[in-house]
């Protein structure tokens, strides 16, 4: 058989095996909680594997047990899944928060500092700034514009450098497409690690993942989705996904086993049909968005758009641009010539593009990032960060973009 290179190729096949289906295309919903063992032998020894008693031997699968341990349906999508990524393994969880939270929890205990980038996903900010702190975990926060040395300063300022354990980033940073430099931040794992127990390195690649970017490549530890964007792709479910090297999923999945926070067989089928379509709905997106970019940047009532595709050569971030994104992206920010009544009215008037949070899905998506997804952050923070009442995110869907054009056109006259 001939080597195949591209992922997409294999949505529709990998991991999944016909004959044990009576032959059905595709893999049926295996809506069951539990599995019968051929023998009791055959019980004990999976049991032996899933619960880390010995190490799997040379071509030995994991035995169906319980679908809170393993199910086909979440095997089958997490082989998927690590094709894109060149993953080892991978852990889909019922909600991208619940992948983002076991990681954190797994690799940070009580004395512990998480270093991590500004700013994140609400729900992240809310986890590390109340649950983690209760608990005693410390964290430092750095926007994109610091640099390594005010970063390095940072942590050496708090007296808390030995209990560096994790360094958590999202690039490009949401609503403003700022980047961050993920060798960089390998590179302060290496400088602050004190002894054998390495400081792991996680990256939330919703915003440009799986398709356009690789963060395993570049050094990350862990790369994490929530499936609910660009993967699930259809404003249908909700969902999450952790990748990574064997030794680290191996502790994500034995948490995920004792939190019981992965996804439903129904959930993981509707994923394995979003991953038929991923690369054409994102390449269709992101198409689009290059179009859109274009007509925001020419319109007299847009001050600034925030697009990947529009860093100069001559902006620090460009290398960091073109070492880790293949694609612009389908995502843009924008900043409108008014204020948040400015930004209503805009809103208020668009029609084929709906006002919601959430991205990456078929339908374009369009919020307003000061008073919906990050009302919560601090008001300097937030102008430190860009995140006025001027700016407007904007997730491209697969709409033709004449109309979509032809709608904000409409829409930003009454500006
Ligand atoms: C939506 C989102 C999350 C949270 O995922 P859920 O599936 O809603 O739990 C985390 N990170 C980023 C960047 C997101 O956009």
């Amino acid at each position: 058989m001939s080597q195949i290179k591209h992922p997409e190729s294999l949505m529709m096949t990998h991991g999944y095996k016909p004959e044990l289906s009576e032959g059905a295309v595709k893999p049926p919903i295996f809506q069951t909680s539990t599995f019968a063992f051929k023998t009791a032998e055959e019980g004990k020894a999976f049991f032996e594997v899933a619960y880390g008693i010995r190490e799997k031997e040379k071509n030995e699968e994991l035995g169906l047990i319980y679908s809170r341990i393993n199910n086909p349906n979440l095997q089958i999508l997490e082989e998927r899944l690590c094709l894109w990524d060149k993953a080892d393994d991978c852990a889909v969880f019922e909600s991208g928060m619940s992948a983002i939270s076991t990681v954190l929890l797994e690799f940070l205990k009580p004395g512990d500092l998480l270093l991590h980038s500004l700013p994140v996903y609400g729900g992240t900010d809310h986890f590390i700034n109340h649950f983690l702190k209760e608990i005693g975990v410390h964290s430092i926060g750095f926007r994109a514009d610091q640099g390594k040395d005010e970063i390095i300063a940072l942590i050496e300022e708090s007296g808390l450098q030995d209990k560096l354990a994790l360094v958590y980033i999202e690039t490009p940073a949401n609503p403003t497409n700022t980047l961050i430099d993920i060798e960089m931040c390998k590179s302060l794992t290496e400088y602050f690690r004190r002894d054998e127990k390495s400081i792991k390195l996680a990256v939330d690649n919703t915003y440009m993942g799986p398709l356009w970017s690789h963060p395993l490549k570049h050094g990350a530890d862990l790369v994490i989705y929530s499936a609910t964007k660009y993967i699930g792709g259809h404003s249908d479910l909700i969902a999450g996904a952790v990748l990574g090297k064997a030794d680290s999923m191996s502790r994500v999945k034995v948490l995920r086993t004792f939190l019981g926070n992965m996804a439903s067989p129904h959930t993981c089928w509707l994923l394995l049909r979003s991953l038929e379509t991923l690369k054409i709905r994102m390449e269709q997106q992101a198409k689009s968005a290059e179009a859109i970019a274009a007509f925001l940047v020419e319109h007299p009532k847009v001050l600034k758009v925030h697009y990947l595709g529009l860093i100069k050569e001559s902006s620090p971030s460009y290398a960091v641009y073109k070492k880790q994104y293949s694609s612009p992206g389908a995502m843009i920010a924008f900043d409108i010539d008014g204020d948040e009544a400015a930004a209503f009215r805009f809103l208020n008037k668009l029609s084929l593009v709906k006002l919601a949070v959430s991205l990456g899905s078929t339908e374009s998506l369009v919020q307003h990032p000061a008073s919906m997804t990050h009302i919560g952050i601090d008001s300097d923070l937030k102008i430190k960060m860009g995140i006025s009442e001027r700016l407007i995110r904007f997730s491209v869907g697969v709409e033709h973009p004449e109309d979509l054009i032809a709608d904000m056109s409409h829409a930003l006259e009454a500006i």
